[in-house]
């Protein structure tokens, strides 16, 4: 599968809002959101011209994709998985994004960010209902138990970044437990469960003209 590789601040910076792509230094002053507002590249600084109805719409899709590390392909079968499932489109999409497990880890405070998150679940540290599962994008389901299964370093690593995590609370949809790194799917993620903002009926207008 196809990933970003360039400077992942650039994508903050071209959005001027933090997507916490980084880890630990999103949550510090050397976070370059906050030195360098203003788009990455030659003209950056140069005058920012209002954006159009569809370049919002780019924006926000771009956002999200981003956020949650998604690329373009997979990000457009959850769009028509959710179209094709009851209840609000918008609303759909963003509960397929959030119930990725890389996306549980990295809410768990487990991992610092989502690529860490991701890494975490490759590396077959992670089952669900007993069952290793090392597919980041896989989705959990209410009443399931997530389990981190590391030892050593590993496992060190992960108890440095809960304790780096400690200030960002985990969503109510999760039922995690830190002493045995477990966490139960006690419903279904809605859209209030995130803290960014996200404004889904743009995507949902950009992928239905
Ligand atoms: Fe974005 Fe984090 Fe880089 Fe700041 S440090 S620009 S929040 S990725």
């Amino acid at each position: 599968m196809g990933r970003y590789t360039d400077a992942v601040c650039r994508l903050c910076r071209r959005q001027s809002e933090k997507l916490f792509l980084k880890g630990t230094k999103c949550y510090t002053e050397k976070c370059p959101i906050t030195k360098r507002a203003y788009a990455p590249g030659q003209h950056g600084q140069g005058r920012r011209t209002k954006l159009s109805n569809y370049g919002l719409q780019l924006r926000e899709k771009q956002k999200v994709k981003r956020m949650y590390g998604v690329m373009e392909k997979q990000f457009r079968k959850y769009f028509g998985t959710a179209s094709k499932t009851k209840g609000v489109t918008g609303k759909v999409l963003l509960q397929l994004l959030e119930r990725r497990l890389d996306n549980v880890i990295f809410r768990t405070g487990c991992a610092i960010s989502r690529s860490q998150a991701r890494q975490i679940v490759r590396h077959n540290h992670v089952t669900v209902n007993s069952r290793r599962v090392n597919i980041p994008s896989f989705l959990v389901e209410k009443d399931d138990l997530i389990r981190i299964k590391s030892k050593d370093k590993a496992l060190n690593k992960i108890k440095d970044n809960l304790e780096l995590a400690k200030d960002r609370s985990v969503p109510r949809w999760l039922e995690f437990n830190a002493a045995d790194l477990t966490a139960k799917v006690s419903r279904l993620p809605e859209k209030e469960d995130i803290q960014q903002p996200i404004q889904e009926q743009l995507i949902v207008e950009l992928y239905s003209k």
